[in-house]
């Protein structure tokens, strides 16, 4: 028997979110555009919510909350944050806190997550590197082991949420090589506490985003105690993809979400705006395209929640292979991203000439939803992921 309905708990959960989006975040768009920053209010908004480290488990005061329950108010903070910086906030927080609660070592779980989930301290993920980001083989960065330490160097760029992890807390999933010669088979995860000491920042300026931090990490003989360890030693590979499945689970929904609010936008622009003397949503040329993206955006959206309840499936009950959840993931995103951008591109469209004006809320959706056709894997890794769990692992290398 299939439900799509939410629990109780679920519906007064999505209600309470969205009051505070219409109410908190709504508003203050146009201020995160002018200081490029995520308010505090709204910060200390999600925090009083529990929505920052939802993910944690009650044990640790946290919600303990599922992939579907956190794509429920994934979706309604981006159905008002059309920059999408709040929800990347929200999204690389909760899932890479995910991993260290099932992963970190109890030493570190006392150490840290009771702050996550108060909101205290914030979590990123730190995997790529300038000259590496899909294949995380081929990555630099090293951590070396001294008696009860490993001593970490290299650069990681394009990192979501620099500023934001220096000025709140938090520390990031860094993602390194402890066995170099090994590839994949050599690759281990940390817990990196932000510190400026031997982890140098720099900011890069990104396209969209507007309000996000975002940048490069340095680590400088960047001493880690041996119970900062995530899982186990050259085990990271597969650990890894657990938080990046769970991320792009909610970026599929994230997306749906702002893309729906601009196509919202557009159907009452086009009930108002005349041309040639009618409305212009009198026209089926127009008509037609409104009709093509509320399909594909409820497509999008369906397919969103049923990957994200895969993902509790396999994560929860051992249902389903991690394959076959990589896989629908995989779609969710790659499907959800693309049909997104196209549906937001023309809900400017729609709007003419104020549809390319900076700053409408069209034009920010465009710019925000881009990123997610790069981070957390692009694009064509979805693909790879979709084609080698189709065609067989034999017919992607080589
Ligand atoms: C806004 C934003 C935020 C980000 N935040 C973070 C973050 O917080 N932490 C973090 O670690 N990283 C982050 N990233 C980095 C992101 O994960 C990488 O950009 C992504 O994984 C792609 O890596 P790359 O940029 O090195 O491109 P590359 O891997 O060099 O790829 C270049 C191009 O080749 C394509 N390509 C690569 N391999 C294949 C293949 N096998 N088949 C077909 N095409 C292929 C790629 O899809 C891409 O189009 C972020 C990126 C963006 C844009």
């Amino acid at each position: 028997m299939v439900d799509f309905s939410f629990s109780e708990e679920q519906t007064i959960l999505r209600d309470s979110v969205r009051e505070f989006a219409d109410k908190e975040i709504a508003p203050r768009i146009q201020d995160m555009v002018k200081t490029k920053r995520i308010p505090p209010s709204i910060i200390a908004g999600m925090k009083k919510l529990g929505v920052l480290g939802m993910t944690v488990p009650e044990e640790y005061n946290g919600m303990g909350a599922d992939a579907v329950t956190t794509g429920i108010v994934a979706e309604e903070i981006a159905r008002q944050d059309v920059t999408a910086a709040i929800s990347v906030l929200f999204l690389v927080d909760n899932a890479w806190s995910y991993l260290l609660s099932k992963y970190a070592k109890d030493t570190l779980k006392d150490n840290v997550l009771e702050k996550i989930a108060k909101g205290e301290i914030i979590t990123g993920v730190a995997s790529t590197e300038p000259g590496a980001g899909s294949d995380l083989g081929s990555m630099k960065t090293v951590a070396v082991k001294d008696r009860n330490s490993y001593w970490i160097n290299g650069e990681k760029s394009y990192i979501s949420l620099v500023k934001d992890i220096r000025e709140i807390g938090g520390g990031y999933v860094t993602v390194t090589k402890t066995d170099p010669d090994k590839g994949t088979a050599g690759i281990s995860l940390f817990y990196t506490p932000d510190r400026e000491s031997d982890m140098e920042l720099s900011s890069l300026e990104e396209m969209g985003r507007e309000g996000s931090t975002w940048g490069s990490l340095r680590f400088i003989n960047y001493e880690v105690p041996e119970e900062n360890v995530i899982g186990e030693i050259n085990r990271g590979f597969k650990i890894v993809h657990e938080g990046f499945e769970f991320a792009r689970g909610l970026i599929a929904l994230i997306s749906a979400s702002i893309a729906q609010h601009c196509l919202d936008n557009a159907t009452s622009y086009m009930k108002e705006r005349k041309a040639f003397g009618q409305p212009i949503g009198k026209f089926q040329g127009i008509q037609f395209g409104l009709a093509d993206h509320t399909a594909k955006l409820e497509a999008a959206r369906n397919i969103g929640y049923k990957a994200l309840w895969m993902y509790d499936q396999e994560q929860r009950k051992g249902r389903f292979t991690r394959f076959e959840v990589s896989k629908e993931i995989a779609i969710a995103k790659l499907l959800s991203t693309v049909w997104s951008f196209d549906a937001i591109n023309d809900a400017l469209q729609w709007h003419g000439a104020f549809g390319y004006t900076k700053f409408n809320p069209q034009e920010l959706a465009l710019r925000g939803v881009r990123s997610f056709m790069l981070a957390e894997g692009s694009r064509e890794i979805m693909k790879t992921i979709i084609a080698r769990e189709t065609l067989g692992r034999e017919f992607i290398k080589g």
